[in-house]
């Protein structure tokens, strides 16, 4: 018996950075429960981990009270691009809320610690930049991108209240915006758009003028980011931006995609979607201060990577 294993729940593991993270946890000789609906994530993401007896996973939507018995959990469970949140809105705000609660509870009932996927966009468009963790945010409590905004702030305030009213150990992460392989190719994120586009040598469809601005972390370096916040041994009583500062506009980015896969695709302007945030950078000096971490993987890498992958499924 492997003395370091724990049995940690992931929810939605069947997602892009869930199955990223369940990965990882299996290679450091965990066991793992993956628990998904399949809203957003797919079997195939998590294909290659079913043979392993340390795996489970579960079809099971977090909105509804969960009894099991594990040592850590990971809360991920929510759709998180634009598209797919805004599809059924009352259900985004619900999965983060009441699926907040369900697994609070859970972690309250187990006295475990338990980890929150919150979100950069809790500082909405923000008026101070980049954005350092004490920024309270600019958000429309009332667009089209309030179902995801105002439900992830909520779940924090319920992480902090669980905190305050019953001890719980939590770990709060702000994650600013990550690509990498297993991106839903048709989730309308802007990598996934413009590899995809570019591969197919469609049009790519920058929005607005494309000066809005995106600071853009490849996936392997958010997960390490993850289980250094998750396994830190001081108390987090703060929650932790974790993301890449290197900011870029996303016409650069298509320029950049275009050349990375030579494609012959032109770009296009669409107009820019409501409350769309200007400008996002995040400030990672609590990250490196209280967890020593930082990303190492470049865009250019990451894009290179993330290339490789839709290659296979969009060309095939
Ligand atoms: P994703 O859509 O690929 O994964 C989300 C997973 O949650 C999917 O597998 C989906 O089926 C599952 N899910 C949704 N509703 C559920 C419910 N009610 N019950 C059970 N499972 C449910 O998205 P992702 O990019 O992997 O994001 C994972 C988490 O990280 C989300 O909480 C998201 O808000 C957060 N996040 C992601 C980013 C990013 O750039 N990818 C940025 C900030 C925050
Ligand atoms: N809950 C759960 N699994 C558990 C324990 C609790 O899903 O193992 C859910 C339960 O449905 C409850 C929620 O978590 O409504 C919040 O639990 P808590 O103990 O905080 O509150 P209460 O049970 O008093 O509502
Ligand atoms: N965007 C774009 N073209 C696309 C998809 C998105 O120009 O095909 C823009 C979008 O308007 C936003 C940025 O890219 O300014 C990032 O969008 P995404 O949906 O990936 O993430 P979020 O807006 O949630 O940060």
């Amino acid at each position: 018996m492997n003395p370091i294993r724990k049995k940690i729940l992931v929810t939605g593991g069947a997602g892009f950075l869930g199955s990223h993270l369940c990965e990882r946890l299996l290679d450091a000789g965990n066991e793992v429960i993956c628990v998904d609906n399949f809203f957003t994530g797919a079997k195939q993401n998590i294909v290659h981990l079913l043979g392993n007896p340390m795996f489970e996973v579960i079809r099971h939507d977090v909105t509804f009270p969960l009894y099991l018995e594990v040592d850590q959990i990971y809360n991920l469970a929510c759709p998180a691009s634009p598209v797919h949140y805004q599809f059924d809105p009352v259900q985004t705000t619900k999965t983060s809320v009441i699926g907040a609660i369900n697994m609070l509870g859970l972690a309250k009932r187990l006295k475990i610690r338990i980890f929150q996927a919150s979100t950069s966009e809790v500082y909405g468009d923000p008026e101070v930049h980049p954005q350092p963790e004490e920024y309270k945010g600019a958000v429309n409590t009332l667009g089209p991108r309030a179902c995801y905004d105002e439900g992830k702030r909520c779940a924090e305030t319920l992480f902090f209240d669980y905190q305050r009213q019953h001890g719980l150990d939590i770990r709060v992460a702000r994650i600013f915006n990550t690509y990498g392989p297993r991106m839903h190719p048709n989730d309308g994120r802007v990598v996934s758009n413009f590899i995809v586009q570019a591969l197919k040598g469609e049009d790519i469809t920058v929005y607005g003028d494309g000066l809005q601005t995106r600071s853009f972390c490849y996936v392997d370096d958010l997960v390490e980011g993850f289980i250094r916040l998750m396994n830190s041994k001081e108390n987090m009583l703060t929650p932790i931006n974790l993301g890449n500062p290197g900011e870029f506009t996303m016409l650069g980015l298509a320029e950049k995609v275009i050349s990375l896969t030579a494609s012959k695709s032109k770009i296009v302007f669409k107009s820019l979607p409501a409350d769309d945030p200007l400008q996002r950078q995040p400030d990672i000096t609590k990250a490196k201060r209280l967890l020593d971490w930082e990303p190492h993987i470049h865009l250019e890498e990451g894009l290179k990577k993330t290339i490789n992958y839709f290659e296979k499924i969009v060309l095939s």
